[in-house]
C-alpha cells in the first residue's frame, strides 16, 4: 500500500545535516540583508529623492512620480549586485495567495548583445494579463487588463534561488477602471481612513504634529508539520490540505505533553533555517514553540505597520512551505488538518500608533486617567459591537468552519474580552466617573529565591475571539491559512468609523470651550457602553451558558460560512466601506461573489476527493478483508469448526453503509439545482458536508477493523507522532 511505502521511507530517512553557522555570520548580519531598506535607499539615492520617498513611506504623502526613474535605477543596481537577473511585481489576488510575474532586466540591442534596464515606469506599473484571477464580475475575460502598481510603503526585496535571484516589488493589483482586484489595495485605503480620523481625536487632545497614525499588526502563525512521505500518500492532504478520513488515535493531545514541549530536532533545524530565510527578508520573527496538538507549532514575528505585516505574512507562509520541503516535511497551514485534535489559527494582534504618540492602545500605569486611551478603546468596543457580522464574515472560509466554534477555538459569536482592570474602569465611567484603576500588584509565589514580579493588570482569556491583551487587541478567529488582509481591512475600517464618531462628538463638545473635554469624554464613553456594552464578555467563551447568554443579548451567532459571508454586503457595511473610500459597492459585491465561489469550490474538491478515496482505496481494502474473513469462515466450516462471525458481520454491515454513503454523497455532489450563490453555499453546507461526514464515520469505523496490512492511508498516529 502507499501507506507501507511511506512508513518505510520515513523509517529509512537519512537525517540531513545542514548546518547553519551563526558564528561565521552572526544572525544580526543576516537581518534584512535581502531588503531594499531605508538604509540602502539612503546610501544609494540622491538626498532629495530619498527624502521624497521617505515622506511617502512614513507620512503617507503622495508619491512624486519624478523620483521613480532614479529609485528604479538604484534598485536595479542593488539587485544585480546580489545576482538578480529578473524583477517581479508581486501582488495579492483574491484567491489569498501570492502572485508574481517575472520579467528579465535584459533587453536585446541592435548589435546583438543585451542591455540591462529598469525604468521608473517599469518599477511603478506592470500589466499582467491576469484575466484568470477571480474578479467577482468586475472584469469579463475579454476585458483582461489589470495593472500592478508599486506600493512604496512595503519594501522591495530579493528572493534567492539556487539558480538565480529575483527582485520582488510589492504591488497593488487593480482593474482597467481602477477597481481593486486584490487584498492589498483596500488595506492601504483603510489605513488612510483610520489615519484621517485618528488625527482628529489626537487634535482634540492637543496633539497636532500630524505624524501618520498607522494600524499595526502582529500575526501569530500556527501550523502542522508531518513527514512529506505521508503527505504524498494522502490524496486528501495533498489536494485539500486536510484529512477527510482518519480514526481518532488511541493517544491524542490529552496528555498536554506537546504544548511548549521540547522542540524535536528535525523540527528545530527546519525552524532555524526558515527563520534565517525570514530574517534575510527583514521579517522580524521572534517567537517559536510547540503548540497544543501533536505535530503542531507556532511562529510569531514582532508587529509592523499593517500593510507591511500583511505582505510579510504572505512571505512567511511561502517560506514555511518552501523550507519544510528541504527537511522532508510538509507544512500544513489548513485550519483543521486533523479531526479530534486542535486546529490552527492565526491570531492577528492589532493596534494603532504613530511615531510621536507611540502605541495608542497602551493604557499606561493609571488607565482611568488616560482619557485618550479610553476613547480609542471605546471606539474599538463600539466598532466590534456594530460590525460583529462583518468580523465574522472576514474570517469565514470552508477551512475555518471546522475550527470556529469547536472546543479549542473561539466561538463563532464575536465578543470582546477586556480583563478585570479595564472592565472595572468602564463600569466606573458608566456610573458617572472613573477615579481609580485596580492595582496590578505583585506576584507572590512563596519561594524566597524567586524574585517578586509585577503582575499583569489582566489575565488572559483564550476563549475570546477578540481580546484586549495589555496593549493591543488580539483577533483570534482568523484561520491559519487566511490572508490577514481581509481582517485588517475590516478592523481598520470599522474602527475608523467609530473613531470618526468619537472625533465628531468631541469636536462638537469642545468647539467653544476646550475645558469641556473631560466631561465630553466621560459622556461619550458612557454612551458607547450603554449602546454597545453587551459585546463585552470576560467569561468562558466555550461554555454552553455563553451561547444562551449571547442569544439573550442579541449577539450574532453565525455558525458557518454560508451564514456569515452575506454580512459582507449588509446595508450598514456597504455604506461604511464606500463612505470611508475603502471598497465601492461593486468591489464589495465582487468580493462576496469570489468568496462564495471559493467556498463552493473548496467543498466540491473535498467531496470529490472523499468519493475518490472511498471508492478506490477504502472500498477495495474493505472487501479484501471481508473476503478473507468469509473464506476463513467457509474453510473452517468445511473442516468442522465453527467460526464466530461477529467481525464478518460488522464488516459486511460497514461495507453496505460505505456503498450507501458513497451513493448519497455522489448524488449530493452532482446536484446542481441551486439557482444563486447563496443557495449554492447552503447546499454545500447543509447537504454535501453532512454527507461527507456520514461517509467519514463509516470509513473511520472500518479503519478500526480492517487488517493493518491492508489499510491504505497513513493513520493519524503515524502522521502525528513520527518525528
Ligand atoms: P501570545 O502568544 O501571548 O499572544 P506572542 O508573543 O506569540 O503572544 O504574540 C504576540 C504578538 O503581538 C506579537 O506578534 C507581537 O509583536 C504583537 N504585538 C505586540 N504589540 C503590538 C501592537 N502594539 N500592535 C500590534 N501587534 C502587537
Ligand atoms: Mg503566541
Amino acid at each position: 500500500t502507499p501507506r507501507r511505502s511511506a512508513v518505510s521511507a520515513v523509517t529509512n530517512r537519512l537525517s540531513q545535516s545542514q548546518t547553519i553557522s551563526f558564528v561565521d555570520v552572526p544572525a544580526q548580519d543576516y537581518y534584512a540583508s535581502n531588503v531594499f531598506t531605508k538604509a540602502v535607499m539612503k546610501e544609494r539615492l540622491p538626498k532629495p529623492v530619498f527624502k521624497s520617498l521617505i515622506s511617502t513611506i512614513d507620512s503617507g504623502h503622495a508619491l512624486d512620480p519624478a523620483v521613480a526613474d532614479m529609485v528604479a535605477s538604484a534598485m536595479k543596481d542593488w539587485a544585480m549586485e546580489k545576482g538578480a537577473t529578473h524583477y517581479a511585481h508581486v501582488f495579492y489576488p483574491l484567491t489569498g495567495i501570492t502572485a508574481e510575474k517575472h520579467d528579465s532586466f535584459f533587453s536585446p540591442t541592435s548589435d546583438g548583445s543585451t542591455l540591462s534596464e529598469f525604468s521608473g515606469k517599469q518599477l511603478c506599473q506592470g500589466e499582467p494579463d491576469g484575466s484568470s484571477f477571480p474578479s467577482g464580475g468586475i472584469r469579463v475575460t475579454s476585458q483582461a487588463r489589470g495593472y500592478t502598481i508599486w506600493d512604496v510603503t512595503s519594501p522591495a526585496y530579493i528572493l534567492e534561488n539556487p539558480n538565480g535571484t529575483t527582485l520582488c516589488i510589492p504591488t497593488a493589483f487593480v482593474s482597467w477602471t481602477g477597481e481593486a482586484l486584490d487584498k492589498k489595495t483596500p488595506v492601504l485605503r483603510s489605513m488612510q481612513a483610520l489615519n484621517k480620523h485618528a488625527q482628529r481625536v489626537l487634535n482634540v487632545f492637543g496633539h497636532t504634529d500630524g505624524a501618520f497614525v498607522a494600524s499595526t499588526a502582529g500575526p501569530e502563525q500556527e501550523y502542522f508539520l508531518i513527514d512529506r512521505n505521508f503527505y504524498y500518500a494522502r490524496p486528501d492532504l495533498l489536494n485539500a490540505g486536510r484529512t477527510l478520513f482518519g480514526a481518532k488515535p488511541p493517544k491524542g493531545q490529552e496528555f498536554d505533553d506537546h504544548y511548549f514541549g521540547a522542540i524535536p530536532e528535525r523540527v528545530l533545524a527546519f525552524m532555524c533555517e526558515a527563520e534565517r530565510e525570514l530574517f534575510k527578508l527583514g521579517i522580524p520573527v521572534k517567537t517559536r514553540h510547540n503548540e497544543v496538538a501533536p505535530g503542531q507549532f507556532e511562529v510569531a514575528p514582532v508587529f509592523e505597520s499593517a500593510n507591511v505585516a500583511a505582505d510579510h505574512q504572505q512571505l512567511m507562509m511561502l517560506t514555511l512551505n518552501k523550507v519544510a520541503t528541504k527537511y522532508g516535511l510538509a507544512c500544513l497551514l489548513h485550519e483543521k488538518p486533523f479531526k479530534g485534535v486542535n486546529g490552527s489559527g492565526k491570531h492577528v494582534n492589532w493596534s494603532l500608533g504613530s511615531s510621536s504618540q507611540g502605541n495608542m492602545l497602551d493604557p499606561g500605569e493609571t488607565p482611568h486617567e488616560n482619557a485618550q486611551f479610553l476613547v480609542f478603546c471605546a471606539a474599538v468596543i463600539r466598532a466590534v459591537y456594530k460590525h460583529q457580522g462583518l468580523l465574522r464574515a472576514v474570517v469565514a472560509s470552508a477551512g475555518n468552519d471546522h475550527r470556529l466554534g469547536a472546543n479549542e477555538a473561539p466561538p463563532a459569536i464575536i465578543s470582546i474580552f477586556l480583563g478585570d482592570q479595564l472592565t472595572d474602569i468602564f463600569e466606573q465611567i458608566k456610573k458617572g466617573g472613573a477615579s481609580s484603576s485596580l492595582p496590578s500588584g505583585t506576584l507572590e509565589v512563596g519561594v524566597d529565591v524567586l524574585p517578586p514580579l509585577p503582575k499583569d493588570a489582566g489575565d488572559r482569556n483564550r476563549t475570546s475571539p477578540f481580546a484586549f491583551t495589555g496593549n493591543r487587541f488580539e483577533f483570534r478567529a482568523v484561520g491559519s491559512n487566511q490572508s490577514i488582509s481581509g481582517p485588517l481591512v475590516a478592523m481598520n475600517t470599522i474602527i475608523a468609523e467609530s473613531v470618526d464618531f468619537c472625533a465628531t462628538k468631541l469636536e462638537q463638545a469642545t468647539k467653544d470651550d476646550p475645558s469641556a473635554l473631560n466631561g465630553a469624554v466621560q459622556s461619550l464613553i458612557a454612551e458607547i457602553l450603554d449602546e454597545c456594552g453587551d459585546i463585552i464578555f470576560n467569561g468562558d467563551g466555550y461554555s454552553s451558558e455563553w451561547h444562551e447568554e449571547a442569544a439573550k443579548r442579541g449577539l450574532l451567532n453565525l455558525k458557518t460560512t454560508a451564514d456569515a459571508l452575506p454580512h459582507l454586503i449588509s446595508p450598514e457595511n456597504a455604506a461604511m466601506f464606500s463612505e470611508y473610500g475603502v471598497l465601492s459597492e461593486r468591489e464589495l459585491h465582487s468580493r462576496l461573489e469570489t468568496y462564495q465561489e471559493q467556498y463552493c469550490m473548496s467543498v466540491d474538491v473535498e467531496a470529490k476527493l472523499a468519493l475518490n478515496i472511498a471508492r478506490t482505496m477504502i472500498f477495495p481494502a474493505a472487501i479484501r478483508y471481508q473476503n478473507e474473513l468469509a473464506s476463513t469462515c467457509a474453510n473452517l466450516k468445511t473442516v468442522g469448526y465453527s467460526f464466530d462471525t461477529d467481525t464478518l458481520d460488522a464488516i459486511t454491515g460497514l461495507v453496505k453503509s460505505l456503498q450507501d454513503s458513497i451513493a448519497k454523497l455522489d448524488l449530493a455532489v452532482n446536484d446542481d439545482s441551486a439557482t444563486n450563490a447563496d443557495e449554492a453555499c447552503r447546499h454545500r453546507c447543509e447537504i454535501v458536508l453532512p454527507n461527507m461526514l456520514t461517509l467519514r464515520e463509516t470509513v473511520d469505523k472500518l479503519e478500526e477493523f480492517i487488517a493493518d496490512d491492508l489499510w491504505p492511508l497513513p493513520t493519524y498516529q503515524e502522521m502525528l507522532f513520527i518525528k
